[in-house]
C-alpha cells in the first residue's frame, strides 16, 4: 500500500466507489430502529431494508450504498462481555454494505467486491480467499454460481475459492421469510498475526479460531423463500446485501493490529491518556481499561445524538449502563472527577463531518454524559463496597453465584447495573445470576404497580392527575382546594410524598435513577408564572435515605402540583416522611432579577414616557429579558440613565413590600397591572417606596400587581447591568440585563481581559486608549504602503506582459491573471491595452476576496469581426460557476469557485478562434 488512507478516505472511496457504479448513497438510519418494536437497536445493514426484501416497502432506487450505525448490545448479538477484552469487539460499530434489490446479482456483485479490494484498495490478491456455500445437510443446491464467478476474478487463486455450511454461509432473516446463501471474502494476514501460536493441535484456517484469517466482507445472495423447516420456494425477484465491519477493514488497510489503533480511536485514546498521564507503551500494557472507555465513550455520543438518553428502561437503560461503565473502568485508571465527555467530546470532533447528527448535538452529547457520571459518583464507591461484602460472604459459603435479587437491590438502591456487577464478581471468578435478576426487575415493576406500557400525555395525562387529586382528597391527604402552594415561605416545607408518577402512571416506589413525577401536600417551590421561571431543587426522607433532584415544576390540573425530577439515590416510596427543598442560591439569583425587573420597568416609564408598558418578560437565574412597546431603538444616553437610575435604587437599599389587596384598590393606587393579564379579586401588589416618602404613601417609585418572588431591600440586587437592547418586532424593543452574581463575574472577567490587553500592548490602564489609537493608525499607514506595493507589481507584471502579446488570426489576445486587483485597476488596465494596440482583445481575471472576477475589453473592429466583450465574459463566467455582461466593447463578469479561473481563461483563446471572422 502505497499512502495510508485516513478512515474518513476509506469510508469515502468505499460509497464512492458504488456510486460510481450506479448506486444511490443512503444516509445511515437512526440507533433506534424505525417501526420495529422487536429491536433494541439498528445492529445491521439490512434492518432499514428489511421491508423492501419482504416485498412490503419499494425504494425509488434499485441500487443502494450506504454506512450503517449499529449497536450490538442485546438480544441475540450481544458483544459487550468481550469489548475491551480484544481488539475487534465494539458495542458500537459502522456497517458498510452496498444492496441491490431485484437488480444485478452474483456476476456483478462479486466482480464489485473484487475490483474494489485488490485494484481501488490494492490488497494482495494471493491473500484473499472466497467462501461459498455447499450444503451440509445435503438438501439445498450448492452456489456453484458464486463459485464461479469468484474463479473467473483476476488473480484469484483457484484453490482459495472454498466451500461451507449452513453455519458459515446461508442467511436467514428470521424462521420464516427471505434468505439465501451467502459468500463471504476472508484476508490471510500472515502468521505474524496468529495469536494461538504453539497451542497443541492449531492449525490456521479460514473461519478458524485465530486471528490470522479476517472476514473482511460477506455478500448475501438472497434467492428463497423460507415457508417452514424444509420447504424453500424461489423468490421472483433476487436481492444483493453485502456487509463490511468498516472498523476492520480501516485496520488491514492502515496495516495495525487492533481497531483500537486506527486513527477512528487514536483522538479519544491520546485524550484519555492525556488524563491518566501514562505513556504509550504503559497504555498498551493495559489496554483493556483504555478500550472499553473508548468505545463506550464513542456508542454513548451516538445514541445520546440519537436522543437515546440515560434512563432506566430500554434503549434508556443500555446508554446508562455503558456510561457507567465506563466511568467504573476510568476509576481503574485513577481517573475520579468526571471525564467521559471529554472522551466522546474527540470523537464528536472527528465523526461530525460524516455523522453530522453528533456536530448539531454536541452540547446535548457533554450534558447528559456530564450529568450521568456525576450522578453514579455519588453511589458507586457505597454500592461496590456492598458488593464487595456480598461477595466476600458469597466465597465463605463455597457458592460462586451472586442472587439475581443481591445484584437487583444494588442496581435499585446504588445504581450499580447489572453489567457492572457482572464485571465486579468476574474479576474473581465469580458470577452473577441474570435471570434473576430479571426476574426481580419484573417483580418489583408489578409490586410498584408500573406496566410496561408507556405513559401518555395530554388529556390522558390531565385526567389522571384529576383522579389522583379526587382521591386525594376523598382519603382526606389533602383538602379542597388541592395542594398547598405557598412559594413565599422560605424555610423548608416538610410532608409525606403522597404519589410517584413514572412514565405516567401512578407507583408506590421508584429505582434510583428513575424520573419521576411527585407529589406532596404542601410545597414552596415557584411554578412558572408572569415570565418568572420554576425554582429546583431537591426533596429527600427525613431520614436521608433517598433524594430526588427537581429540575421541573408542573400544575398539570387546577389544584395539583407536581415535582419532576430524577432519582439521586436511594428508594423513594409513598408515605415516606420528606423535605422539600429549593436550591436557594438559585432563587435568591432569581428574586434578584425580578425585583430589577420591576426596577427597569420603572425607570424605562421614567426615562422614555409613561405610554412604555411591558409585552413580555422573562426572569431566570442568569438574565432579565424585558419587551416593551417602542417605536424606535433607545439612545446609548438613555440606556446609561436607566441602568444608572437603578444603580442608584439599589444603592439607596430601598424596602420591597408586599401586600394582599382588592384589584380595585390597588389599580386606584395607580398599581401597574400588565396589559392582557387576568387578575382575580384580590391581588398581590410589590411596591418600592424612596426613603423620602417612607410612610407618606406615596409617591412609589415602583408599584406593580405582581404575584412573583421578590426581595426585601433593593440593596440585595447588589449590581444591575444592561447587556443588550434589541428589536423583537415592529414596535416592540428587548432589553436584557444581568444582576448579582452574574454582574459580577461579568465585570471581573472585563477587567482581567483589560489587565491582559493592557500587558499585551506593554501598556498602563491610563494610556491604553491612547496606545490603542496609535497602533491602529500605524496599521492603516502599512496596510496603505502595502496595497501601493501591491499595485506597483501588478503594474510591473501588465506592462511586461503587455509588450508580448500573441496574435490570433492578425489581432492581439492578451489573457492575463493579477490577483488583488479590483474591478476599477482592471478596467484602467484595459485602457491602456486599448490605446496601445488600435486592435485588439484583452481579457484580465482575478480573485479578490475569494471571488473569481473576470473584466475583457474589445477594441471596435474586434467587435464588427464578431467578437463581444459582454458575449466574451459571459462564456468564460458560465465555466466559473457565475454570470457577467456589459457592453460589446468592455464588460465583466463574477464566478464562485476560484479553482476553476484558471482554466476558464484559457477557454477563451477557444472561443475567440471559434467567433472571429
Ligand atoms: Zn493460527
Ligand atoms: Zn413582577
Amino acid at each position: 500500500m502505497p499512502i495510508q488512507p485516513s478512515a474518513f478516505e476509506i469510508r469515502k472511496t468505499f460509497l464512492d466507489f458504488f456510486v460510481e457504479h450506479g448506486h444511490n448513497l443512503v444516509p445511515s438510519a437512526s440507533l433506534v430502529p424505525g417501526g420495529d418494536a422487536t429491536l433494541l437497536f439498528t445492529n445491521a445493514g439490512m434492518v432499514q431494508f428489511k421491508d423492501v426484501f419482504l416485498g412490503t416497502d419499494k425504494r425509488g432506487y434499485r441500487r443502494a450504498t450506504d454506512s450503517q450505525k449499529c449497536m450490538r448490545v442485546a438480544g441475540k448479538h450481544n458483544d459487550l462481555e468481550d469489548v475491551g477484552k480484544d481488539d475487534t469487539h465494539h458495542t458500537f460499530f459502522e456497517m458498510l454494505g452496498n444492496w441491490s434489490f431485484g437488480d444485478y446479482y452474483k456476476k456483478e456483485a462479486i466482480a464489485f467486491a473484487w475490483q474494489l479490494l485488490t485494484e481501488v484498495w490494492k490488497l494482495p490478491k494471493s491473500q484473499l480467499y472466497a467462501t461459498c456455500f455447499e450444503d451440509d445437510k445435503g438438501s439445498i443446491p450448492s452456489d456453484e454460481d458464486a463459485a464461479s464467478n469468484w474463479r473467473i476474478q483476476p488473480g484469484m487463486i483457484p484453490d482459495h475459492v472454498m466451500y461451507f455450511g449452513r453455519k458459515e454461509n446461508f442467511w436467514e432473516m428470521a424462521e420464516t421469510g427471505p434468505c439465501g446463501p451467502c459468500s463471504e471474502i476472508h484476508m490471510d494476514r500472515g502468521i505474524e498475526f496468529c495469536n494461538l501460536k504453539g497451542k497443541e493441535g492449531h492449525i490456521c484456517s479460514v473461519n478458524g479460531d485465530c486471528n490470522r484469517f479476517l472476514e473482511l466482507w460477506n455478500l448475501v445472495f438472497i434467492q428463497y423463500n423460507r415457508i417452514n423447516s424444509t420447504q424453500l420456494d424461489p423468490l421472483p425477484e433476487t436481492h444483493v446485501d453485502t456487509g463490511m465491519g468498516f472498523e476492520r477493514i480501516v485496520s488491514v488497510l492502515q496495516n495495525v493490529d487492533s481497531n483500537y489503533k486506527t486513527d477512528l480511536f487514536k483522538p479519544a485514546l491520546e485524550v484519555i491518556r492525556t488524563l491518566t498521564n501514562e505513556s504509550e507503551t504503559q497504555m498498551l500494557e493495559n489496554f483493556t481499561p483504555y478500550r472499553v472507555i473508548a468505545d463506550h465513550a464513542r456508542a454513548a455520543a451516538f445514541l445520546i445524538a440519537d436522543g437515546v438518553v440515560p434512563g432506566n428502561t430500554g434503549r434508556n437503560y443500555v446508554c446508562r449502563m455503558i456510561i457507567r461503565r465506563a466511568a467504573r473502568f476510568g476509576t481503574k485508571l485513577g481517573l475520579h472527577e468526571a471525564f467521559l465527555a471529554k472522551v466522546s467530546n474527540a470523537f464528536v470532533d472527528s465523526y461530525a463531518d460524516f455523522f453530522s447528527e453528533l456536530g448539531r448535538n454536541r452540547q446535548s452529547i457533554v450534558e447528559n454524559i456530564t450529568r450521568e457520571e456525576k450522578r453514579f459518583a455519588k453511589t458507586i464507591e457505597s454500592g461496590t463496597a456492598v458488593l464487595e461484602g456480598y461477595l466476600e460472604s458469597l466465597k465463605k459459603t463455597g457458592n460462586n453465584i451472586l442472587p439475581g435479587e443481591k445484584a437487583f437491590e444494588l442496581y435499585a438502591t446504588y445504581g450499580l447495573p447489572f453489567e457492572i456487577t457482572r464485571d465486579i464478581a468476574s474479576e474473581q471468578s465469580l458470577h452473577v445470576d441474570e435471570t434473576g435478576f430479571k426476574l426481580a426487575m419484573d417483580d418489583h415493576r408489578l409490586a410498584s404497580g408500573g406496566g410496561k406500557a408507556m405513559g401518555e400525555l395530554g388529556g390522558e395525562d390531565a385526567r389522571m392527575y384529576s383522579a389522583l387529586l379526587d382521591k386525594l382528597h376523598s382519603d382526606n391527604m389533602i383538602g379542597a382546594e388541592g395542594i398547598i402552594h405557598d412559594p413565599y415561605q422560605t424555610s423548608p416545607v416538610q410532608g409525606r410524598l403522597l404519589a410517584i408518577i413514572e412514565d405516567g402512571q401512578l407507583v408506590r416506589e421508584a429505582l434510583s435513577g428513575s424520573v419521576v413525577s411527585v407529589v406532596v401536600p404542601k410545597t414552596n417551590f415557584y411554578v412558572e408564572s408572569g415570565g418568572q421561571v420554576s425554582d429546583t431543587g431537591l426533596i429527600r426522607d427525613s431520614k436521608g435515605s433517598w433524594e430526588i433532584e427537581i429540575h421541573e415544576m408542573r400544575k398539570p390540573a387546577p389544584g395539583m402540583i407536581v415535582h419532576i425530577g430524577e432519582v439521586n439515590f436511594g428508594k423513594p416510596k409513598v408515605d415516606d416522611e420528606v423535605i422539600v427543598l429549593i436550591d436557594f442560591d438559585r432563587r435568591k439569583d432569581i428574586m434578584r432579577n425580578h425585583t430589577a425587573t420591576h426596577l427597569l420597568h420603572a425607570g424605562l416609564k421614567k426615562v422614555v414616557g409613561e405610554y412604555v408598558h411591558q409585552a413580555g418578560s422573562l426572569v431566570a437565574p442568569d438574565k432579565l429579558r424585558f419587551d416593551f412597546n417602542s417605536s424606535e431603538a433607545l439612545t446609548s444616553d438613555q440606556l446609561e440613565e436607566i441602568e444608572k437610575g437603578v444603580n442608584k435604587i439599589i444603592m439607596e437599599d430601598l424596602r420591597v413590600r408586599s401586600a394582599i389587596k382588592t384589584r380595585d384598590e390597588a389599580i386606584s393606587e395607580g398599581a401597574t397591572a400588565l396589559f392582557g393579564e387576568k387578575y382575580g379579586e384580590i391581588v398581590r401588589t410589590i411596591s418600592i417606596v424612596d426613603q423620602e416618602f417612607e410612610n407618606k404613601n406615596s409617591p412609589r417609585i415602583s408599584y406593580e400587581l405582581c404575584g412573583g418572588t421578590h426581595l426585601t431591600q433593593t440593596g440585595t440586587i447588589g449590581t444591575f447591568i444592561i447587556t443588550s437592547e434589541s428589536s423583537v418586532s415592529a414596535g416592540v424593543r428587548r432589553i436584557e440585563a444581568i444582576t448579582g452574581r452574574t454582574a459580577n463575574l461579568l465585570i471581573s472577567n472585563r477587567f482581567n481581559d483589560f489587565r491582559q490587553l493592557t500587558r499585551i500592548l506593554s501598556s498602563t490602564p491610563e494610556d491604553l486608549l491612547g496606545k490603542t489609537r496609535i497602533l491602529l493608525e500605524d496599521l492603516n499607514r502599512a496596510r496603505r504602503q502595502t496595497a501601493d506595493l501591491r499595485s506597483n507589481l501588478v503594474l510591473e507584471k501588465f506592462l511586461k506582459q503587455i509588450n508580448d502579446v500573441p496574435i490570433i488570426k492578425g489581432i492581439r489576445v492578451m489573457v492575463t491573471r493579477l490577483d488583488d486587483v479590483e474591478i476599477e485597476t482592471m478596467r484602467n488596465l484595459c485602457d491602456q491595452f486599448r490605446q496601445k494596440y488600435l486592435s485588439g482583445i484583452i481579457i484580465i481575471g482575478t480573485v479578490l476576496n475569494d471571488r473569481p472576477l473576470v473584466v475583457s475589453a474589445v477594441t471596435d473592429d474586434v467587435v464588427s469581426r464578431g467578437i463581444k466583450a459582454g458575449d466574451l465574459v459571459k462564456n468564460i463566467a458560465e465555466k466559473l460557476g457565475g454570470s457577467g455582461g456589459g457592453k460589446p466593447t468592455i464588460a465583466q463578469a463574477g464566478g464562485k469557485d476560484p479553482a476553476l479561473l484558471d482554466e476558464a481563461l484559457k477557454s477563451a483563446f477557444r472561443y475567440i478562434e471559434e467567433n472571429l471572422r
